[in-house]
């Protein structure tokens, strides 16, 4: 199975481990439009004062998504229009159908 997450923060980190307990082979690929994988949000504030690395705003090391074999795109706008059951991506600046069954 390959599964496909849109969004790559809490919810989707979440989502991606939740799913490798579940299918310990199936290909998992998370997208978010953001330059970065998980991290977490609260420690903007404290990154913003200087008392916080960008470094240790990670979520997750990167080994964990080596060690899971979880792959991610950033930078990676999606548009979902769920009565058509549609996804479109936004490469090089044209929307282009992804083929996938929408799971909410
Ligand atoms: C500065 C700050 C401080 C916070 N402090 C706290 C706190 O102290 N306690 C607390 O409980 N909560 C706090 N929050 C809120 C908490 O961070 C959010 O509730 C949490 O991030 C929600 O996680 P999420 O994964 O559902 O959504 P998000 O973190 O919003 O992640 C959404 C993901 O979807 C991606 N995405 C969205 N639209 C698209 C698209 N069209 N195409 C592709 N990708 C897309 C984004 O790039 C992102 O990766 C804070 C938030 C901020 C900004």
């Amino acid at each position: 199975m390959n599964y496909v997450i849109i969004g790559a923060c809490a919810a989707g980190l979440s989502t991606a481990e939740a799913i490798r307990k579940a299918d310990a082979k199936g290909n998992i690929t998370m997208l978010t439009e953001e330059a970065y994988l998980p991290y977490s949000r609260p420690s903007i504030s404290y990154f913003l004062k200087g008392k916080v690395k960008e470094s240790d705003m990670a979520l997750r090391k990167p080994a964990f998504y080596k060690a899971n074999n979880i792959k991610s795109a950033k930078n990676h706008t999606l548009m979902i229009n769920f009565a058509l059951q549609q996804v479109q991506s936004l490469l090089f600046r044209q929307w282009k159908m992804l083929t996938v069954r929408i799971m909410q």
